[in-house]
């Protein structure tokens, strides 16, 4: 429960209107031991309800201790711009009833407008780190004055090459504040840089892997024979399934683009999401989305990071996602704070392994499923049969030190099969094979010369 946080009223009273009333487990975790003051790493899945995880007590922190005349007191620092708009939209939502407020700064928007902000001394800043490295080097803002730092999806931006100017920002930022890393998972690599360069003996929580099962999203695989046959999976399923909402991801811009005008075309509410899309066009697209003025959405992985729309609740993975860590962040998209959700994934016999080494990676098998009047002529990789050895060559492959009983038994049967009818030469009459024959493993060597 969120009364039992010690959260301040104001606070309170904010989640309340949102309608939360259980906490999710890493709130659970991580509010009070971020209200300790002590640096965290945290490993949370999207959808775990992680922003409310840091920004809650950062504001609890801000208004326990007033302090007017001071700079930005917290920064957040995200991979995407989506990103940074959602979480300064919760903080806004979460700040209502105070009078703290905050400010966005990502690309793609007006640099001198961004500056005139900075003056203006929010609370909480969200940014990108790209654009927000750029005002640092332009000297429009320091961050002397702040409390909190947090690196939000740290793994992601360390994908997106973001981690220089992510550590850039960490130098500028005033050392004696605290930080709290978030990240989907914090077994990679790279992110050892970050911890050791931005954090102090941080304390970390495991809350869930990024390998956990998203228990509340149903899992299915439907196997596809090529491209053709997938359009007319999609089709389908776009007018049969129930859903509120669904995202379609794909790994190519072109086949996002053609298969949002083939899905039109049948009729289906649909938009396009995609990298080349112009901040204004990608706005646009995702305002009617979120107003239910379309219904499916089709994505690439970039363009879709971030995302976040409540009532998603079908992801359609036309393409396998290239990697684990992808398809997590894909099918994360829907079942988030505990809806329920399905995950549906095409397989073609070339994405079969992925599919494999993906199961294998979340450590969950998919619920195959076949269409009626849609089944394909691919049922899965054929059994790898024996490569024409019989029984017996295996066991004798198996076999240690050729004790395997039956071996000499058959092996003779067949040489004896073999050589019906022929004379035996004299030493073999006599069983002698010590002068002039050595016998290898196939029984059978030609007679060794004497030097
Ligand atoms: P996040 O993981 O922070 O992106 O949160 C995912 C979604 O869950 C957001 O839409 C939040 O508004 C929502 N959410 C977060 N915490 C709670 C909660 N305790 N109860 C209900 N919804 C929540």
């Amino acid at each position: 429960m969120f009364s039992e946080l010690a959260l301040h009223d104001c606070l309170l009273k904010a989640t309340t209107k949102l309608g939360y009333t259980k906490t999710t487990p890493v709130q659970q975790k991580a509010i009070p031991l971020a209200m300790t003051g002590k640096d965290l790493l945290v490993s949370a899945k999207t959808g775990s309800g992680k922003t409310a995880a840091f920004l809650l007590p950062s504001l609890h922190r801000f208004l326990e201790n007033p302090a007017p005349n001071s700079g930005t007191r917290a920064l957040v620092l995200v991979p995407t711009r989506e990103l940074a708009r959602q979480v300064v939209k919760q903080c806004e939502q979460f700040a209502e009833f105070t009078t703290m407020k905050s400010a966005i700064i990502i690309g793609g928007e007006d640099f001198k407008f961004q500056k005139s902000m900075f003056r203006k001394n929010p609370e909480v800043i969200v940014s990108t780190p790209g654009r927000l490295a750029e005002h640092i080097d332009a000297g429009s803002i320091d961050f002397h004055d702040l409390e909190v730092l947090i690196l939000d999806e740290a793994d992601r931006m360390l994908e997106m090459g973001l981690i220089e100017d992510v550590l850039r920002i960490t130098k500028s930022c005033n050392p004696q504040r605290q930080t709290l890393l978030f990240s989907a998972t914090l077994k990679h690599q790279g992110l050892n840089d970050v911890i050791h360069q931005s954090l102090k003996n941080p304390e970390s929580l495991v809350l869930d892997s990024h390998k956990d099962k998203h228990s509340q999203i149903q899992q299915q695989v439907i196997l596809a024979d090529d491209y053709d046959h997938k359009d007319k999976l999609l089709a389908w399923l776009l007018e049969h399934e129930t859903y509120n909402k669904a995202l379609v991801f794909t790994n190519k811009k072109v086949q996002a683009s053609r298969l949002s005008g083939l899905m039109r075309y049948k009729n289906n509410r649909a938009g396009m999401l995609q990298g080349d899309l112009s901040q204004e066009e990608r706005n646009h697209v995702m305002g009617l989305f979120r107003n239910q003025q379309i219904d499916v959405l089709i994505a690439t992985d970039v363009a879709a990071r971030g995302i976040d729309v409540d009532d998603i609740d079908l992801v359609i993975n036309y393409d396998m996602p290239r990697n684990g860590d992808d398809y997590i962040h894909r099918i994360g998209r829907t079942g988030r704070a505990d809806n329920e959700g399905r995950a549906i994934s095409f397989v073609t016999s070339f994405e079969w392994n992925l599919k494999a080494a993906i199961e294998r990676y979340i450590r969950h098998n998919f619920e195959k499923r076949t269409i009626d009047g849609l089944a394909g002529h691919f049922k899965g990789p054929k059994k790898v049969k024996n490569s024409g050895k019989k029984a017996s060559d295996k066991k004798r492959i198996d076999s240690k030190d050729g004790d395997n009983k039956d071996e000499p038994k058959n092996k003779n049967r067949r040489r004896d099969r073999k050589n019906i009818g022929k004379r035996r030469t004299p030493t073999e009459k006599s069983g002698s094979g010590k002068t002039a024959h050595t016998r290898s493993d196939d029984g059978f060597s030609p007679p060794k010369k004497r030097v």
